[in-house]
């Protein structure tokens, strides 16, 4: 078995929120709660939860443009946590990030030619002007896109368009991991499939590493070889996709894929609707954080102890009392 190209260690980030007159910490929100995961070259691991259970801000600490609390980042046996401004910068050629959001994620005021060349320009990768944009072009031309295009805005494109641009710009640098953070969530469906169809693509062709965040299973099922499922900051079950989606084992798992539609006509599926809505991560519930909601729960036990992620089957790992 070969190194994994990312380890995350236990990774925790806590946001401070702070109040009253001295502007002192009055309450904590538990974004992400002590995050495990190996990630291998030439992996997509789907990542999957609904809104404000730490999934982007997994990926964003993973990146350190968001700073973790505690915890380990591993990248081709660099500790990501500890390297210094400098060496982060060079880090940067090696991950990148497409943002979920094409509307905001791209500057309105530069060129699209702009935007894809700033980091070769950071990162001082072309010599000549006529390479500079030589080297755009042909990133416009692997997203799909006219080169001419290089000297329009941003408001010029549709929201494919924009993402295109967005995949381009990460492409840039020629990376070998890229965290996809819910980039087709604000897209319309015909377009989501283009632009994952596009990303598989691109995957093959530049040997790319994925992390693919979306809020629910039907997005990440045909991109991703691994799925880890997130709820309240914490990984509840993680295996290969082929694996959860047969044979789902945590009760929040059974719901959310419950709720994907089966192409099959002949075929029903019985969808799980959760009670309430998904608590505060500032107070998150004891024991299981998913026991306020859980439709199989057995008290005190869930309401009191934490269940650990464990491994059930080569590779399948799950976080509960009564499935683990
Ligand atoms: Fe449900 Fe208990 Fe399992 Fe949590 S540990 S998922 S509450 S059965």
């Amino acid at each position: 078995m070969t190194e994994p190209l990312l380890r995350v260690e236990n990774l925790v980030k806590h946001f401070a929120i702070k109040g009253g007159v001295f502007a002192r910490e009055v309450e904590r929100v538990h974004a992400v709660d002590n995050v495990s995961f190996e990630l291998r070259a030439g992996e997509t691991l789907g990542v999957v939860g609904e809104s404000g259970c730490g999934k982007s801000t997994t990926g964003r600490c993973i990146l350190r443009l968001i700073e973790p609390t505690s915890g380990t980042v591993w990248f081709e046996g660099k500790n990501v946590t500890q390297l210094g401004k400098d060496e982060l910068r060079a880090l940067c050629r090696d991950m990148q990030i497409i943002f979920q959001d094409p509307y905001a994620s791209l500057n309105p005021r530069m060129t699209v030619g702009a935007i894809i060349g700033e980091a070769l320009t950071i990162h001082k990768l072309t010599k000549t002007k006529e390479e500079y944009e030589g080297r755009i072009a042909e990133l416009l031309r692997t997203v799909g896109l006219n080169p001419d295009y290089m000297t329009r805005y941003p408001h010029e494109f549709s929201g494919g368009q924009r993402q295109r641009i967005g995949i381009a710009r990460a492409l840039a640098v020629s990376p070998k991991l890229i965290v996809c953070d819910e980039p087709v969530s604000a897209l319309d469906v015909s377009i989501q499939a283009q632009v994952i169809n596009l990303l598989e693509d691109l995957q093959q062709q530049f040997s790319l590493t994925y992390i693919f965040i979306a809020h629910d299973l039907s997005v990440v099922e045909h991109i991703s070889t691994r799925v880890a499922v997130m709820y309240l900051g914490r990984i509840v079950e993680i295996a290969t996709a082929k694996d959860l989606y047969t044979n789902p084992l945590h009760p929040y798992t059974e719901a959310l894929l419950s709720a994907v539609p089966i192409p099959d006509p002949e075929v029903k599926r019985k969808r799980i609707m959760l009670q309430g809505d998904v608590p505060s991560p500032i107070r998150p519930p004891s024991g299981c954080h998913f026991h306020t909601r859980c439709p199989i729960r057995q008290l005190p036990l869930c309401s009191t102890e934490k269940p650990e992620l464990k491994q059930t089957s080569s590779g399948h790992w799950v976080s509960c009392h009564l499935r683990g």
